[in-house]
């Protein structure tokens, strides 16, 4: 979106664009990629009456960077029909991203080691993305650099993307669009993935709600392709309504991750149940694929 105000703005003659916040609060966010040769910044919504005269100084840098997706694969298991879970493992630059997303990449990892223990009946394939945050870099690139034939041996994809938040809630991606909510179902397949997770969750008695499939995380690409895709999601800077938080305990009218995209997502703001729920829920969704029915 600011990238498309940025080149309306220029295309318009701008020399500069000051970008006003329309909520309260600091102006967050960036461009994704050198858009044009002239300044951007941001304000917030109180200093944004700027009619008149306006300097704008700006010290930006713009450089090539290398980033990578790390991906390993079970040796055993049929690879026509491999079952792919990923999670992105940078971070935004403002903190470290333990929430988001060291906790989805710390979920992979334990299954991955794991899985050494176990023979799969269908290749289990576990990705760690590069440059989520930037725009999917890492799966996108990913997913155009397969052939034809490469995406249609991608049985499913399960993503793992901000699942320890501390004001949780137990999100399940909605493949089906049950919940008419926002974007629409996904590729076919998605519906049953949904109620794999679904069916997680009751076997231990726990509360589960549907989120958007909205795709703005490392399945996007793959639900592009019509790979089917799910995966569970405990919220980011969305508030916690008061309905969830009769469903889920937690603190009505916070943030569901009060430290998302900040300095503050440590370790600290882990929800360890959260997390040890949800690490053995993509490991039952995981499990159900790999291996047959037995
Ligand atoms: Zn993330």
């Amino acid at each position: 979106m600011l990238d498309l105000k940025v080149k309306k703005a220029v295309a318009a003659g701008a020399a500069g664009v000051v970008i006003v916040n329309d909520r309260e609060g600091d102006m967050r966010g960036g461009l994704t990629g050198p858009q044009a040769r002239v300044p951007v910044v941001g304000v917030r919504k109180q200093d944004g009456d700027l009619r008149g005269y306006a300097e704008i100084v700006a010290s930006t840098m713009s450089e090539r960077r290398v980033t990578r997706n790390l991906i390993v694969q079970t040796p055993q298991g049929r690879t026509d029909e491999v079952i792919m879970v990923g999670a992105h493992l940078d971070s935004v630059q403002e903190g470290p991203g333990i929430n988001d997303n060291g906790s989805g990449s710390a979920a992979v990892l334990e299954l991955a080691l794991r899985m050494r223990q176990f023979q799969p009946d269908r290749a289990v394939r576990f990705v760690w993305w590069g440059a989520e945050e930037l725009g999917l870099l890492g799966s996108k690139h990913y997913v155009e650099s397969l052939s034809q034939q490469e995406r249609e041996n991608i049985g499913l994809y399960l993503n793992l993307d901000m699942i320890a938040s501390p004001n949780s809630i137990y999100g399940i991606f909605d493949g089906d669009d049950s919940d008419r909510v926002g974007e629409g179902p996904g590729p076919r397949g998605s519906d049953e993935i949904e109620r794999t997770f679904q069916a997680f969750y009751d076997s231990r008695g726990l509360p589960h709600t549907g989120v958007d499939f909205t795709g703005r995380s490392d399945y996007g690409p793959f639900i592009m392709a019509g790979i089917p895709a799910g995966g569970v999601f405990t919220g980011a800077d969305a508030q916690k309504t008061a309905e969830q938080a009769a469903q889920f305990g937690g603190i009505p009218d916070k943030p569901l991750d009060p430290c998302y995209h900040l300095a503050c997502d440590t370790i600290k703001n882990i929800h360890l149940v959260a997390l040890d729920v949800n690490a053995d829920a993509i490991a039952h969704a995981v499990a159900a694929y790999a291996f047959w029915d037995r």
